[in-house]
């Protein structure tokens, strides 16, 4: 059995797929001559045509004609005369088709991250996708598509980025495993958004685990058992179906208000982390959005999201919320999310360095861009948006008067956008202490539990030396929770709470007690977390 840390509930049986980044390593290549070279080039280009061009058709009707023009361009671009041509110059110039492709390809990239126009810049990405497929194709080395993986496949990975796990079918997927990560690693949350059951940080995975070995995974526990004996799996498929018909139980939560057994009204919200999260919200009971992870929008990609880009995301979720309410935090970038183009200088101690507010602040026409994108998405439904690891009073301030700037120029620019509530986290021991004096200017607080446990214990949530210290629970971390609520209850504003420990029924009972309003919690808990404040005995 292999033990890792159980991040997302639930029990996955199923075969083994390993995904790894296929080794583009070409230099063992030995040329065969000019016209072999050609001729495996243009055997991989039209392969790769016809892939894409099935690719494009399957998109269409799953997905929509707007995600298929992506891989339009794909072609296009490989049909511009000047890249071929180029490739097989340098195939005429000596180099195996391997080599050729790659320089020309890099040529092109360089060029277009090198380009003013946003527009323009992100090509770069797609010459990088190309480069890659044809490479693969040359090499013979194809990676898996996630996308078209069998029914009931556990997939294993160093660690899933955004854009692996938005191939991720959940009606395919058994189960998530990987090398990285802890219960609040962005891995461990969208596999959590999706209700997969994973094991994450599990030593040496893609090592002892073989394709198509028969995998049972245990979310809870964070164990992986290769290759079970029947007994074992009739076992954990009795299991499985006890968790099933459990959470079935939670259904009759769906359309029950949160209401406590005093008659106190609560709101239970979810965290997302990109626009079509939303639907999954709603599909499962949530009153609105309580944490818009807006980094996800700026990963995986060259450069960052244009104002129209981020537009549509914002107001894509206020739309599909109707008038529910929408809580927009502003980038959290630096410490473990790094982002490559905005080439954060590497520091000494990163989580304790310029990130997020304080990158933000820094970086004005980056933050003015989403700030200007949010007001002008609040134009179509209920926005709030809330700044990241403030631990000072002037971030509050210098950031509101970033927002007075950016309403005073949509208005003279004649572009619709709407005033909003400006609230902030309180995931800093700094932000707990003085929320007396930040409710002063915060229109509401959120308290994310994740980061101020980290910082009130001193530890780092990545680090297993010191993973007993990283409990909600410690009296420092409870004695802040209790301090943050009670600040702003005296001062008359909203206060939730968006980190993992929102969702801990044994915490719920208190966070009741001391008052707090909104719980945000990942979409598969909102019925649980119903249940359980309407069960607590607050009388
Ligand atoms: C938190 O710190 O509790 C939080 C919700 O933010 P993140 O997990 O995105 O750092
Ligand atoms: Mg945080």
């Amino acid at each position: 059995m292999l033990k890792g840390i159980g991040a997302s509930n639930g029990y996955g049986i199923g075969k083994a797929v390993i995904i790894e980044d296929a080794n583009l390593d070409y230099s063992s290549v030995r040329y065969a001559g000019a016209e072999a070279e050609k001729s495996r080039l243009q055997n991989a280009v039209d392969s790769f045509i016809k892939e894409t061009t099935e690719m494009i058709e399957a998109l269409k009707s799953s997905a929509g004609e707007k995600e298929a023009e992506i891989l339009e361009g794909h072609l296009t671009m490989l049909n511009d005369p000047f890249m071929l041509s180029g490739i097989n110059e340098q195939i005429d110039a000596g180099l195996v088709a391997e080599a050729a492709a790659d320089a020309v390809f890099k040529m092109f990239y360089d060029m277009f991250t090198g380009m003013e126009d946003e527009m323009m810049r992100q090509r770069a990405s797609d010459v990088k996708d190309i480069r890659d497929s044809i490479l693969e194709l040359l090499l013979g080395v194809k990676k898996i598509d996630i996308s078209k993986v069998e029914k009931g496949s556990v997939l294993i990975a160093k660690d899933f980025t955004p854009s692996m796990t938005s191939q991720i079918k959940k009606e395919n997927v058994a189960a998530i495993v990987t090398e990285v990560g802890g219960v609040t690693s962005h891995s461990a949350i969208l596999a959590r958004a999706m209700g997969i059951p994973a094991a994450l940080s599990v030593p040496d995975a893609l090592n002892s685990i073989i394709n198509g070995d028969t995998l049972i995974v245990d979310g809870f526990r964070g164990e992986v058992f290769t290759n079970p004996d029947a007994k074992q799996i009739n076992e954990y498929e009795q299991k499985q179906k006890e968790y099933i018909k459990e959470k079935e139980s939670l259904n009759v939560y769906f359309n029950k208000p949160t209401v406590t057994k005093s008659g106190i009204k609560k709101y239970v919200y979810g965290n997302i982390g990109k626009a079509a999260d939303a639907e999954t919200v709603l599909q499962n009971g949530g009153e609105g959005i309580g944490l818009f992870r807006t980094e996800f929008l700026f990963m995986d990609r060259t450069s960052a999201p244009t104002e129209q880009e981020q537009f549509e995301a914002y107001s894509t979720v206020a739309k599909i919320m109707g008038g529910k309410e929408v809580i927009i935090r502003t980038l959290d970038i630096g410490g473990d999310k790094a982002i490559d183009y905005l080439s954060i200088e590497k520091e000494e101690n990163p989580f304790l360095g310029h990130r997020a507010i304080r990158y933000c602040l820094d970086n004005k026409p980056l933050f003015k861009t989403q700030l200007r994108a949010i007001l002008r998405a609040a134009a179509y439904g209920n926005i709030k948006i809330m700044l990241p690891l403030v631990t000072e009073i002037e971030e509050i301030r210098a950031a509101k008067a970033l927002i007075t700037e950016c309403e005073a120029e949509l208005k003279s620019e004649g572009i619709e956008y709407k005033s909003v509530p400006v609230g902030i986290m309180v995931e800093t021991p700094s932000a707990a202490i003085i929320s007396d004096l930040l409710a002063r200017e915060a229109a509401f607080f959120s308290i994310g539990t994740n980061d101020l446990t980290g910082y009130t214990m001193a530890v780092d949530r990545g680090n297993a030396k010191v993973s007993h210290l990283y409990d909600a629970f410690k009296p420092s971390v409870l004695r802040a929770i209790e301090m943050t609520i009670k600040n702003a209850k005296a001062a008359g504003i909203p206060v939730g709470m968006c980190g993992e420990a929102a969702a801990n029924t044994k915490l719920i009972p208190m966070l009741l007690e001391w008052g707090l309003d909104e719980f945000s919690v990942t979409p598969s808990s909102i019925l649980q977390t119903r249940k359980t404040i309407c069960e607590a005995d607050d009388k």
